[in-house]
């Protein structure tokens, strides 16, 4: 056989459309090339694969090697199709054994390839397994994604930590591991609740139990959990704004299955694993520092990664020092806060992401934070007080 058809999942947003991986092996000089609007770290997943396969014993194909990635207007980047691009050029070279050709039609592949052969994350490996399991098809991913299936025990999904026990699965040698088991240490198979029991627990948000006083400020939090509204906090420095504000999350309910999915499954996607990983799924806490760009707190970059609105998203968004973020920054928040939702448009490529979250800003009264203060007297000047409390810069 010398053309082999392997399956992976691009991501676009918050979709991971179906990439096949195709494979040709031709006489001529040897060349290995990629097409299929290939990133640059796309394009250097070659050096990779040829590494993996040399320093895990398998033989380099002699001639022409080609790989396409079709669709060919989907742009790809990362190196997620490593390990597709290697099963492709073993399969095609007929180094993986009988039945391997039966089996890549019900598995997918993803992740990125080490150098002696060892398969390392990669970004949104929930959203591709479970488009995977729509389409009828299991994922194989790295074993460091394995923790992010502990939300969806259901799905099919393998778990590996190095291209031989790949290449031993496809023979028949040696079954992967289920990733909901390989999540966690025990307990897996079986009811929820010994999910539960096994996965590490998230860290507690702080409560608003350790506030002593500030009952005015306590009460203004409860009815903004209690009715979702957004928040102001204007006080002088070290009265506590920050503290209040991020006990905010623990006020509000617990997120529901659903919910929690859609924050892993954002948390994935913007490669924050660790919160990927987190049970029970924690409501987000994003505080982002006031020099942020909009397209950090939007979303942006060439491959229109989620920004921190998303990261917020069903939780609480809190911007400290709320008058020195770039006007632009603040205005751009007004459709998200209306809408729930944002589309992010770069060249060739748009993404629609939700943005479903509670804003709480802090500021000081005036640049010095002393204004109406009955200790401390404010020294600023009268036009530098006004630009600081009416409007930014
Ligand atoms: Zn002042």
């Amino acid at each position: 056989m010398s053309v082999a058809r392997v399956a992976c999942r691009a991501q676009v947003g918050l979709t991971a459309p179906l990439v096949e991986v195709e494979v040709h092996l031709g006489s001529g000089l040897p060349v290995f090339t990629i097409v299929g609007l290939a990133a640059t770290e796309v394009k250097e997943s070659k050096e990779r694969v040829r590494a993996a396969l040399a320093n895990t014993g398998f033989e380099w194909p002699s001639g022409r090697i080609t790989v396409n990635l079709a669709p060919a207007d989907l742009p790809k980047d990362g190196g997620r199709f490593d390990l597709a691009i290697a099963i492709g050029i073993l399969v095609a070279s007929d180094q993986v054994g009988r039945g391997a050709e039966a089996s890549l039609k019900r598995l997918e592949f993803l992740g990125e390839l080490g150098l002696g052969g060892e398969l390392r994350s990669v970004r949104g490996a929930l959203l591709a397994a479970r488009a995977a399991a729509a389409a009828g098809r299991a994922l194989v991913l790295p074993a460091a994604n394995a923790r992010e299936m502990r939300l969806l025990p259901q799905l099919a999904a393998f778990a590996a930590g190095h291209l031989l026990e790949v290449c031993s699965h496809l023979a028949g040698k040696c079954e992967l591991p289920a990733a909901r088991s390989a999540a966690g240490t025990a307990g897996w198979s079986d009811a929820q609740a010994a999910v539960q029991a096994a996965a590490p627990q998230a860290a507690r948000p702080p409560s608003l139990a350790d506030v002593c006083g500030q009952s005015q400020a306590k009460r203004a939090l409860l009815v903004a959990a209690a009715g979702g509204h957004s928040l102001l906090m204007i006080g002088p420095p070290g009265c506590g704004k920050s503290m209040l504000a991020q006990r905010l999350p623990s006020l509000l309910p617990p997120l529901t299955d659903a919910e929690a999915i859609d924050v892993a499954a954002v948390a994935s996607v913007a490669g924050a694993a660790g919160l990927a990983g987190a049970w029970p799924v924690p409501r987000p806490f994003r505080a982002p520092h006031h020099t942020a760009s909009a397209g950090a707190i939007i979303g942006g970059g060439a491959q229109a990664q989620p920004g921190e609105i998303t990261l917020a998203h069903l939780g609480v968004l809190f911007l400290d020092e709320f008058p020195e973020f770039d006007r632009r920054v603040l205005e751009a928040l007004r459709e998200p806060l209306e809408s729930g939702l944002v589309s992010i448009s770069r060249a060739g490529l748009q993404a629609e992401y939700p943005a479903r979250f509670q804003l709480v800003a802090a500021m000081n009264p005036c640049p010095c934070g002393h204004l109406g203060d009955r200790a401390r007297s404010c020294r600023c000047r009268p036009n530098t007080r006004h630009a600081s409390s009416s409007s930014p810069r």
